[in-house]
């Protein structure tokens, strides 16, 4: 069970995804982070009993305020959202930390799981990409740019095979649970 306050640290999130962004070059506030396909499986969240998923996530939820840790957002349904760095090198991918977000910075992070949704009539896309605008305070053509690059990352990264590393958070999955 997690019972240590100190399993969240979402205070270092902000430089964490900073330091996660750098391959995007983007300096935007809020990024697209395509999780590469064969990563799709090695999340904590699935991984672990989903009471102590509840008690992390709440923990996440109380750290930001219950607001959206990206636009700030409040009075919207949280998202706990797992940071992922990406070792490209090594194709390592280390979870950094959490962070809670509002439903729409969320769908950005997930672009391709909201073109999903729009495609099957549950979200207006162009809601999706308004909000990208709006909280970085971009043009439609630097939303695009970094789309384009997202999905170039993502397709470099689908290439190979990666080893999931949960760092400091590996202790919440008991060893019957984890599964990579
Ligand atoms: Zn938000």
């Amino acid at each position: 069970m997690c019972t240590k306050d100190e399993v969240v640290s979402p205070d270092q999130a902000p430089q964490l995804m900073k330091g996660d962004t750098e391959h995007m070059a983007s300096g935007l506030k809020l990024t697209i982070e395509l999780v590469p396909r064969p990563c799709w499986h090695s999340n904590l969240h699935t991984s672990m009993p989903r009471a102590t998923w509840d008690h992390l996530r709440r923990l996440v939820y109380t750290k930001y305020n219950y607001h959206c840790g990206i636009c700030q957002a409040s009075n919207v349904q949280m998202i706990c959202h797992e940071i992922w760095q990406y070792d490209d090198e090594q194709h390592i991918q280390k979870l950094a930390g959490f962070i809670a977000l509002c439903p729409m910075c969320n769908h950005c992070k997930h672009l391709g799981l909201a073109g999903t949704l729009a495609a099957e009539g549950k979200l207006d896309f162009e809601q999706v990409i308004a909000h990208f605008m709006r909280v970085n305070q971009c043009s439609r053509e630097d939303y695009e740019a970094h789309e384009k690059e997202a999905w170039r990352l993502f397709a470099e990264r689908n290439k190979h095979s990666w080893t999931t590393d949960l760092g400091k958070y590996a202790h919440l999955v008991t060893q019957k649970e984890r599964t990579n």
